[in-house]
């Protein structure tokens, strides 16, 4: 869910991992606890198991859904399996949105299957489908130009995501027309709405992703088609074709289920009630399989304790991991870790997630009060072996968004996702995309600051207090 691109071309050479092995096995003495870490890190790699065993053995984990909790046993046993004895759940009431039968055509001029998939949280079609006439708009401008046309319609938004785009053409406003294109649709009397998928691959891929409703505004059926089969129709219509669609969701929400959000702790020597927060989501869309949306976050995050844990390390303050439930369709985890420790928040002098796939790592993004760049380069330093050490203004992620008023300062590990859209949310985002060097490397630069950030004698800043954003 985080957009963060920047060019290849820029990415530092990275050393082959033997070689940065016997780079540190001589110089740890000197430089400490960070270039032990490394060392370990690289010698004896575990992240890829574990994303391998979410991905693989447990597959899909959509919220509500028993394979999310297997994934929340199995995570509890794993950081006990690897030394960290405290390690527990924390209850979160989740959404449960089940997939059903799912049928998109072009019914005339031409009869097309189209490739769908039911945005995430959409309401069902009502029996027998929708059949209306299609309009296209590129943005919500465009729907608005529509007024009156919209009504009983079908719209689409076909707004293509560009690789390496800024955010006018990037991830922030496709995703926003998901997340509010079928309520605005709604309100001019729309039938139906479509979206192209938000991806960056042309392989006739289909992309979900959470969808939103407003009170007072009925919900409408939101399916997203691949880009092959939103160009189709533009092309239609281009030619001055009326073009009508049947569509067919047999998707439904149920009652919230209780699950919950995983946690562990390497309890501080000296600061035990001040808390650096290391974070993913468990959670994952029913597409694909979640290994790098966010399966890759939480092998990184587990990897990077169980790293810290084996060489009998005891930072200071405490390094808290936290695997939350439901960053995908309602953010529950996130906000119910921040409410559950509210009284503890004042407390954590940093949180870091780990949301952006399995790219290589190439530095830190922070969001603090001033001086706090400087701090985190200062940690990050040893990380220039593997290419990680780069820090710039800018951090945050999802799940740690509720601590936000607090004003905790956020960092965001910064990775390679030139790829990561590709297969973002689609049935390709499966293990065969996870690096098992990139993850480890990953691994081995969160362990580094996380012990970094909880053993420093200074802590970063804090952000100016705020108050919480709509999502
Ligand atoms: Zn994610």
């Amino acid at each position: 869910m985080i957009l963060d691109r920047r060019p290849r071309a820029l990415a530092p050479r990275v050393l082959a991992a033997g070689a940065i092995v016997a780079a540190c096995a001589s110089c740890a003495e000197n430089h400490g606890p960070a270039a032990g870490i490394l060392e370990a890190a690289l010698a004896e790699p575990r992240a890829y198991g574990k994303v391998a065993y979410l991905a693989d053995r447990i597959g899909p984990r959509l919220n509500g859904s028993a394979s999310y909790d297997a994934a929340v046993l199995w995570a509890v046993e794993e950081f006990r399996r690897d030394g960290l004895e405290r390690a527990w759940t924390e209850k979160v009431m989740v959404p449960r949105w089940v997939r059903g039968e799912e049928r998109v055509r072009i019914v005339s001029p031409v009869d097309a299957s189209l490739t769908a998939a039911a945005l995430g949280m959409s309401v069902p079609t009502p029996e027998g489908g929708v059949a209306a006439e299609a309009v296209e708009v590129e943005s919500f401008e465009g729907l608005s130009a529509l007024g009156e046309r919209a009504r009983g319609k079908i719209v689409l938004f076909n707004r293509p995501m560009r690789r390496g785009a800024g955010p006018e053409w990037g991830y922030g406003a496709a995703s926003s027309l998901r997340h509010r294109g079928g309520i605005e649709a709604s309100r001019l009397g729309a039938v139906g709405a479509l979206i192209r998928s938000i991806g960056t691959a042309r392989y006739r891929l289909v992309h979900t992703g959470m969808t939103g409703r407003e009170d007072g505004v009925p919900s409408i059926p939101y399916a997203a088609i691949s880009e092959e089969d939103a160009d189709l129709v533009h092309r239609l219509l281009a030619a001055g074709e009326t073009v009508r669609i049947h569509m067919t969701l047999g998707c439904r929400t149920e009652p919230d289920v209780e699950q919950a959000n995983v946690l562990a702790e390497i309890r501080g020597r000296e600061k035990p009630d001040e808390i650096v927060v290391i974070g993913c989501h468990l959670d994952s869309w029913d597409l694909g399989t979640g290994a790098i949306d966010d399966g890759a976050g939480c092998a990184i995050v587990m990897e990077s304790m169980r790293i810290v844990r084996s060489l009998g390390l005891v930072p200071r303050r405490t390094i808290r991991a936290v695997l939350f439930a439901n960053e995908e369709n309602g953010l529950r985890g996130g906000k119910a870790y921040a409410e559950t420790h509210a009284g503890e928040l004042g407390r954590h002098v940093a949180a870091i997630e780990a949301d952006s796939g399995a790219g290589r790592a190439t530095g830190w993004g922070v969001a603090a009060g001033a001086g706090g760049e400087e701090i985190v380069r200062r940690i990050a330093k040893p990380l220039s072996r593997i290419g990680a050490a780069e820090v710039s203004k800018g951090g945050g992620g999802a799940d740690i968004s509720p601590m936000r008023p607090a004003g905790v300062p956020f960092l965001l590990l910064r990775q390679e996702t030139e790829h990561y859209f590709d297969y973002h949310h689609s049935p390709a985002d499966t293990l065969d995309k996870v690096d098992p060097q990139d993850l480890q490397r990953a691994a081995a630069a969160m362990a580094v600051m996380a012990h970094g950030l909880a053993d420093d004698e200074a802590t970063i800043p804090r952000q100016e207090p705020e108050a919480p954003k709509a999502r």
